[in-house]
Parts: structure tokens; C-alpha cells; sequence
């Protein structure tokens, strides 16, 4: 990210204005504010649904999903070095436990109800680390709001300087809604991508049959698994033998607004015979930001990136909003990469370190969690039997269709990740 932090904190005012033009939000969030503690029999009116550290070499961002626009505070502790962020009581559905989770400088991240009222997150810090800026970011690709802190590295005596309790109050309690009215349970979007295709027939195997062949069945096999469910729609990047490049596939799924991409492929290394098992593919670190950054900027920013009408926003804003969705779906493809290695490990042999990181360009759309699966070697006797059996091909979708569903429940997720 270019420009230094008073530039972007003023990019972040003007958006917000813009974001905010209308009085009625004006009128409402003055009255937040100014609203009396109210009782809590009601549950609270905002969740958080997940908070995650990106690690840069000269900032560090903490983002935290929220529900719901809430005010916040934030203040610094010393011995141990702390950082404290309090949010008016919320409910907590975070798929790690507190103290879990760390990155760079930031130990560890706890978060629990402070006290009535008053919710806390605290960053346990190595080093001491100062804000340089902070603020909300309303729903964009997703129906989340996201609370981002920026932080770099401090001295110790600039830390303590400024540690220490705060005068302002906490946060005004956020008044509960009406009922929350239900969202119609709208089906997930997978897109399903046998690879290669027409002159193209990937890897070649001793009974002759092709990765093209192969993989195709296996991802005709893996839709009508999923649609069974009732749960999701499955689209194929190719019904039959036809050649695709490798950016149409990635626009199929970024057409179809795809939840999840799953590319299918057999690998193959005919001097290791002996090597056999599935492995997963999540764009690298390096790779990603590069690529995928160019082709957000490509499509001129606005395109359905972040599913929200970018034209109104600074450059540096969108540049933001780019970095932030990137780093989101590139958590989300580690994360489904890792139910994906816990369910087929219980049907299936994998290769050693099954979850490995790759720039292979059919992962690289910036808005759509993608993970390659490489489902066996076809230069293994063994791989390639199985590759031709339907009834491990059956097994080996049924796991698929569970990581599937793991990823997207929470509650299967948490236990996955333990
Ligand atoms: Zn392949």
C-alpha cells in the first residue's frame, strides 16, 4: 500500500462521507450515541464472527468481523505490552479460542465480556506496537462489517508514554434490533473445475486413461453429490473435452459469484513411481498478492471484486478494500484446504504435507476462496487404480461434499481446526 498514514486516514474520511451522505445515518448515529445503558436481557445485538492478524513488512492488520456498526475504543497497556479494544457487549462466534492465534509481534489475541456492557479484545504483544490508524468498513463483498487496525512497531518509551487507562468512556451500548428477520437460506455456489480439456489431456497414465477423463468424471460425480444436499448449486468450468484457458476458468467462477472453487487434477511423476496421495494447492503468499492485485486492477476496481459499487472511492480506499478482500479469501482457501485435508485424511491416503501453497494461476481470482486438489498421482499403480475405481471415487466425493459442508458451518469448522 502506498501513502503514509495521514493520507489514508483522510482518504477514509472522505469515503466515509460519501458512504454516509444520507442525514437519517447522521441522525442515527448521533442517537447511538447519546442512548442510555439499556438492560441486557436481550442477547446482543452484534457478533463477531472472527478476527485475524496480516502480517506486512511495515504494518501490521488487525481486522475484526462484525455484524453490525458498533463504536470502539482503543488504548494501550504496558508490562506486559497490551492493546486493548472494547466494543459494547457483543456475542462471540469466533472460530479460534481466545489466547489462540498469533502473528508478528502480536503474542496472542483473547477476547470475553469485560464487564455488562463492555466487550474486550486484548492483543498481547512481544514488542511494543502503536495504532496508526483505525477504522469501520461497512459491508462489501460480504455481509460484514470490519473493524481494522493498522499497527507498526514502536519504542518502549514511546509505548509507555501513551499506555495507560483510558478518560473516555467505553463504547454506548448498540440497542437491539427487532427480531432479526431470518435471511432465506440462498444456496451455496460451487464451481467445480476438471482441469485441462480438449488437446490438452494432462497427465497420461499406463492404462491409458487421461487426467482430462479422469478428473472430468470425478467433478460430474463430486455436483451430483452436492446438489443431492439441497444445500448447494454446482457449475462446471466444462461439461465436456473442450480446452479452456486458464483465466476463463477463473471467470466461470467469478460470473457465477462462486462461494468456493474447486479445481480437480491427477498429478504425475513418472521417475517416483512409489509416490502416491492427494494433496491440496492455496496460492502462495508471494504469488498471490502480485497477480491477483493486477487483475483486480484490470477489471477497472468496480468489477464485481467486491460485490459493492467501488466508482465513488479514492484510489487509496479501493486499494484497501482490494488488499483486505485478497487477504480474506486467501484465509478462507487456507482454511477450506484444511477441512479438505481433515476429511479426505479419513477416507483416502494423502501425500506427505498434504496442504502445500503453489502460484498456480487457476487460483488466483482475488474474490473467490480457491483451493486446487491434486486427487492422486497417475504414475503410481496404486493412485491410478483407485483414480479408475468408482467406488473410491464415490468415498473420496462423499468426503469432499463434508468438507464442503465443514467449511461452511462454523461449529464443524472449530472442531476441524483443533
Ligand atoms: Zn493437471
Amino acid at each position: 500500500m502506498k501513502g503514509n498514514a495521514a493520507v489514508r486516514i483522510q482518504a477514509i474520511f472522505q469515503w466515509k462521507r460519501v458512504r454516509f451522505r444520507g442525514l437519517a445515518h447522521l441522525l442515527a448515529a448521533v442517537a447511538l450515541l447519546s442512548l442510555p445503558q439499556i438492560s441486557h436481557a436481550a442477547a446482543p445485538a452484534v457478533t463477531v464472527s472472527d478476527a485475524r492478524l496480516g502480517v506486512h513488512p511495515a504494518k501490521t492488520r488487525f481486522v475484526v468481523d462484525l455484524t453490525g456498526q458498533v463504536a470502539y475504543r482503543i488504548f494501550s497497556l504496558k508490562d506486559p505490552y497490551r492493546l486493548v479494544i472494547d466494543l459494547p457487549e457483543v456475542a462471540w462466534k469466533m472460530p479460534f479460542a481466545s489466547g489462540r492465534r498469533a502473528g508478528g509481534d502480536v503474542s496472542s489475541i483473547r477476547y470475553n465480556l469485560f464487564k455488562q456492557g463492555t466487550s474486550r479484545i486484548v492483543l498481547d504483544l512481544s514488542k511494543p506496537m502503536e495504532v496508526v490508524s483505525s477504522f469501520i468498513l461497512p459491508p462489501g463483498n460480504t455481509a460484514k462489517y470490519r473493524l481494522v487496525i493498522d499497527l507498526r512497531a514502536t519504542d518502549a518509551a514511546r509505548f509507555n508514554a501513551a499506555a495507560g487507562w483510558p478518560m473516555v468512556a467505553p463504547p454506548p451500548v448498540v440497542p437491539r434490533a427487532k427480531e432479526p428477520v431470518a435471511p432465506a437460506l440462498a444456496k451455496k455456489i460451487i464451481v467445480i473445475d476438471p482441469g485441462h480439456g480438449g488437446k490438452d489431456p494432462g497427465a497420461p497414465s499406463k492404462s491409458g486413461a487421461t487426467e482430462k477423463s479422469i478428473v472430468l468424471t470425478m467433478a460430474k460425480l463430486l455436483k451430483k453429490d452436492l446438489e443431492k444436499t439441497g444445500a448447494y448449486k454446482a457449475v462446471l468450468t466444462r461439461e465436456g473435452d473442450t480446452a479452456l484457458h486458464l483465466r476463463e476458468r477463473i471467470a466461470i467462477a467469478r460470473k457465477n459469484k462462486a462461494d468456493l472453487f474447486i479445481s480437480l487434477h491427477a498429478d504425475t511423476l513418472p521417475g517416483k513411481r512409489s509416490i502416491r496421495g492427494t494433496s491440496f494447492y492455496t496460492l502462495s503468499e508471494k504469488a498471490s498478492d502480485k497477480e491477483a492485485a493486477a487483475l483486480a486492477h484490470k477489471e477497472n476496481q468496480a468489477d464485481v471484486l467486491l460485490r459493492v459499487d467501488m466508482s465513488d472511492n479514492t484510489e487509496e480506499v479501493n486499494n484497501i478494500l482490494i488488499d483486505l478482500a485478497m487477504r480474506e479469501t486467501k484465509n478462507r482457501s487456507v482454511r477450506f484446504a484444511g477441512v479438505l485435508v481433515s476429511e479426505l485424511g479419513k477416507t483416502t491416503r494423502l501425500l506427505k504435507n498434504p496442504h502445500r501453497y503453489a502460484g498456480f494461476a487457476v487460483l488466483k481470482a482475488p474474490d473467490v476462496p480457491s483451493v486446487l486438489v491434486e486427487l492422486g498421482y497417475l504414475s503410481n499403480q496404486s493412485d491410478e487404480k483407485n483414480l479408475r475405481s468408482s467406488s473410491w471415487r464415490k468415498k473420496v466425493s462423499g468426503s469432499i461434499v463434508r468438507a464442503i459442508d465443514g467449511y461452511f458451518d462454523p461449529v464443524a469448522i472449530k472442531k476441524a481446526s483443533r
